[in-house]
């Protein structure tokens, strides 16, 4: 490889930040190129009347994936901002009045259990231990490594892993149920997968490892919130040489000898390979000629993707008590809402919801006497969000956290934003306005993503939630990693 490779990488959320690290690290010439105003996709920032929201992600996951990654470049994540474990890590408002701390302290969430259940806090300690453990094989084995092709999964380690892998194809909600008998607790094990876009029904008992994440690992904030770990990737990668371009929108990326020119609302770019973070079906579909997709129309209309979501950033006078940093309000029968979702598309009348009040941590996010606040209601990709559903579902999602949580929020509003399907789907161009790209349904897991490598269009590869590992930002910046690997590879 000499120094005069080079790479334009499309989409400046984690994957494309993360792979343009990589490949600058490698020694190769990289620019990104970002449709944005700003950096970091999904995790882009709102700020306004001086209030300053994280519009996406807002859960600090797995540490150790941020600290492999900032390690692989000598580097720790608090070189560039510093963590605050969340104590509780959130609390679930259930819709029957009941109140529910989920933290750190493993002896109080034994003893929690056990007065639902008679043995649940033995079922509870059995079930963390052994999620720690598929969490441990998972991460060493199947995600780490990439494994694109059928022939990578058969090898020694996976023929260990095996007979434990079967078993955990079945759907989330038979494992959990093997575990505890009463609902809220099934819920509370259950409600991670929100975060990979599925439903306990249509999602793999492999993701029972998210419960290791979240009761073991921790749920932690960074300093400035999300949108400092977006900062602290950018800067690492301007600190190994990636140029930036926001504001500079990919409209077509055509092959021709020796390379790529990438039309771009900024100008024609030329570079030796291309690195799509944009989301995948977009790329195929929009920036691609036809005989260089992969996948046609069909495939993508017959995918299940993850849900859109209702969000309501809003600034009020006063505090929010009792609502913590993270917060989740439940239906104790949520399946109508999962049904809303993903069988009969249509806004979800008692939804199950998340609340993210970054002002309990964070005194720079909201002006001294005001709280920051955030409501997001997943709902069906591509529902149609007219004004008037927005304003009625707005109103109805305030009444709804007034009668579960105490909190009226109507009348202290100084500072008031929707984002919706729609939303999504300009800003990002997502498919649909899925929030997070395709559910990671059995059929969309593994070699069921679409790959980092394009088969059709030699020197374009992809990164991000549509592929491998998957949906959130850890996973994202491991994508990134192993994009970047195959490009290498094929240098
Ligand atoms: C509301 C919400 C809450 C979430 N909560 C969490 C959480 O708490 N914790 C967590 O870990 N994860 C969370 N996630 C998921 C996580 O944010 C995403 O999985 C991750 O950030 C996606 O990264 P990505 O690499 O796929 O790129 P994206 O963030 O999807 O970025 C892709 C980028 O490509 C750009 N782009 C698109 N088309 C073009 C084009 N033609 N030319 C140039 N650029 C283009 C887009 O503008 C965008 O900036 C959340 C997501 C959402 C939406």
């Amino acid at each position: 490889m000499s120094r005069q490779d080079s790479v334009i990488v499309v989409g400046g959320g984690f994957g494309g930040l993360s792979s343009a690290c990589y490949l600058a690290d490698a020694g190769l010439d990289v620019t990104l190129l970002e449709k944005n105003e700003q950096l970091g996709g999904r995790a882009s920032r709102l700020e306004a009347d001086g209030f300053r929201f994280d519009m996406g992600p807002s859960w600090y996951l797995m540490p150790d994936v941020f600290e492999r990654f900032f390690g692989q470049f000598d580097r720790e994540p608090t070189e560039y901002y510093e963590l605050e474990r969340l104590d509780p890590h959130y609390r679930i408002f259930f819709k029957d009045g009941d109140r529910v701390d989920v933290t750190g302290d493993r002896e109080e969430m034994y003893d929690l259990f056990e007065t639902y259940e008679p043995g649940a806090g033995e079922a509870l300690e059995s079930y963390l231990d052994t999620s720690e453990t598929h969490y441990e094989v998972a991460m060493e084995k199947f995600v780490y490594e990439d494994r694109p092709r059928l022939r990578d999964w058969v090898d020694l380690d996976v023929m260990r892993a095996a007979p434990v892998g079967f078993q955990l194809l079945g759907t989330m909600d038979d494992y959990v149920a093997g575990y505890f008998d009463h609902s809220k607790l099934q819920q509370i094990m259950q409600y991670t997968l929100v975060f990979l876009g599925g439903a306990p029904q249509n999602t793999p008992a492999l993701y029972n490892m998210m419960s290791h994440v979240d009761f073991n690992l921790g749920v932690h904030y960074p300093e400035g919130g999300l949108g400092a770990v977006v900062d602290a990737c950018v800067e690492l990668g301007e600190e190994l040489g990636v140029e930036y371009f926001v504001d500079a929108e990919v409209e077509e990326i055509i092959r021709r000898r020796g390379g790529f020119a990438v039309e771009s609302a900024t100008g024609v770019f030329e570079a030796d390979y291309v690195v799509s973070d944009a989301d995948y079906a977009h790329t195929e579909q929009e920036l691609l000629p036809e005989h260089e997709r992969q996948y046609d129309a069909e495939y993508w209309e017959s995918r299940t993707y993850a849900p859109s979501a209702f969000l309501v950033y809003l600034g009020v006078e006063g505090d929010v008590e009792p609502l913590e940093h993270h917060t989740l309000v439940l239906p104790t029968d949520w399946e109508p809402h999962f049904e809303q979702i993903f069988e009969t598309p249509e806004w979800p009348e008692n939804p199950a919801y998340y609340l993210c009040v970054p002002s309990k941590t964070d005194d720079t996010v909201a002006p001294e006497g005001h709280s920051n606040l955030f409501a997001l209601v997943p709902v069906a990709p591509g529902l149609a969000d007219t004004r008037e559903a927005r304003r009625w579902y707005r109103d109805l999602l305030l009444d709804d956290i007034a009668a579960n949580t105490g909190v009226e929020l109507h009348d202290r509003i100084v500072f008031e934003e929707v984002f919706s399907v729609s939303e999504f789907a300009d800003r990002y161009n997502s498919t649909d306005g899925t929030a997070l790209g395709l559910a990671h349904t059995l059929r969309q897991t593994a070699i069921f993503r679409p790959p980092h490598r394009s088969k059709r269009c030699p020197g374009l590869y992809f990164t991000g939630s549509y592929t491998t590992p998957g949906i959130g930002v850890p996973m994202c910046l491991i994508s990134g990693e192993h994009a970047a690997g195959a490009l290498l590879e094929d240098i």
